[in-house]
């Protein structure tokens, strides 16, 4: 659910964009997601209009060429999609494959030392399932094996703890309509001077939109190279300033709290939740081959919308998110029906 602040935003009539007012508020944008995000001020960011995956497609080619060689974290649909960016521009890698359920643990990353891994991409949060990959071995690997670290953090940020510099990412990917709750359209990518000076302006971008240098020498005047989805830069622009004022880890806190309110009553009811480690962007149930059903009772009986799941888990797994603005009566709402339903 978004919240009505940003939607008021986007009611708006739209500004033309090449202005010295439109410059200050995205240099404000930048300012205030750096330090949100924990990296330092001499770190870069590109605002792009595409979706999440256009930002993942934007990281992968801008740093890494046909010469490296990059470990995939791939335990669900976000996992994959990293595998087939790296297919797409033909940069080598290996897979770390987890079946479902599996935890990652450091076991698994230490079969890859010495490999000559030159950079790992993980989705910290893999939202097809919502495990939340502990970042802490994940860096580790990266220092011992001197690989960047690039994280796909579009359902964490703001849901989960996140502190860029301290945890060892040297790029982070969000996007606008997840933990953001703002209208789908812009993706964000941070880079850290390491990763920026070493690679992104070193590499000839394959992609004409997407090359990262350019949107950077761009946004030193607070401006994108083309066209921007400007009215979403504009709800982002008011959420950065709220989220700011009343604190990143106040944020963060409220949406634990619904997560874990969410957890414990839908076990006292008899749901099924995974046990392992979740983000507290959203809460996997389990179901006994009827998820779809009771996916479609909800929202045609009751007019909840819950997220369904694809492949395999389409009938196992229905994902209730936590994101956004949402209170403890829409999760009393959602457990009544629930509760109804599997009667
Ligand atoms: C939603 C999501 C994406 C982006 O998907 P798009 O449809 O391209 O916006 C990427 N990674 C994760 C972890 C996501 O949850």
């Amino acid at each position: 659910m978004m919240y009505p602040e940003t939607l008021s935003v986007s009611g708006e009539q739209l500004p033309y964009f090449r202005t010295d007012e439109f410059s200050s508020l995205m240099k404000e944008s930048e300012v205030l997601l750096k330090e949100m995000i924990g990296t330092s001020s001499k770190s870069k960011v590109a605002f792009l209009t595409a979706s999440g995956t256009g930002a993942m497609e934007a990281a992968i080619s801008n740093v890494f060429t046909s010469k490296d060689h990059v470990l995939v974290i791939n335990g669900g649909s976000f996992g994959k999609r990293f595998e087939e960016i790296c297919e797409c521009h033909s940069i080598p890698y290996d897979s770390l494959i987890l079946e479902y359920g599996e935890v990652l643990s450091s076991e698994h990353l230490e079969k890859f030392d010495g490999m000559g891994i030159t950079g790992v991409l993980v989705n910290i949060d893999e939202t097809s399932t919502g495990q939340l990959y502990d970042v802490g071995i994940i860096s580790d690997f990266c220092k011992r094996n001197g690989s960047f670290l690039i994280v796909d953090a579009i359902s964490s940020f703001l849901a989960d703890e996140y502190m860029m510099d301290r945890m060892g990412i040297d790029l982070t990917i969000l996007s606008s309509q997840k933990a953001l709750s703002l209208s789908p359209g812009i993706s964000i990518v941070v880079m850290n001077a390491r990763i920026f000076d070493e690679r992104i302006s070193n590499n000839k971008s394959p992609i004409y939109y997407l090359d990262l240098s350019n949107h950077v020498r761009n946004m030193e005047r607070g401006q994108t190279p083309f066209t921007p989805a400007v009215g979403i830069l504009l709800e982002l622009n008011e959420m950065l300033k709220r989220v700011h004022d009343e604190g990143v880890n106040v944020k963060v806190s409220r949406t634990r709290e619904l997560a874990f309110y969410f957890r414990e009553k839908a076990l006292e009811i008899g749901l099924k939740i995974p046990d392992y480690p979740l983000s507290n962007a959203v809460t996997p149930v389990l179901f006994d081959g009827n998820a779809q059903e009771v996916y479609h009772k909800l929202r045609d009986s009751y007019g909840i919308t819950v997220t369904p799941s694809g492949g395999d888990l389409k009938e196992r797994m229905l994902r209730v998110g936590h994101l956004g603005n949402l209170t403890q009566e829409d999760y009393d709402h959602l457990l009544n029906a629930l509760k109804e339903i599997l009667k």
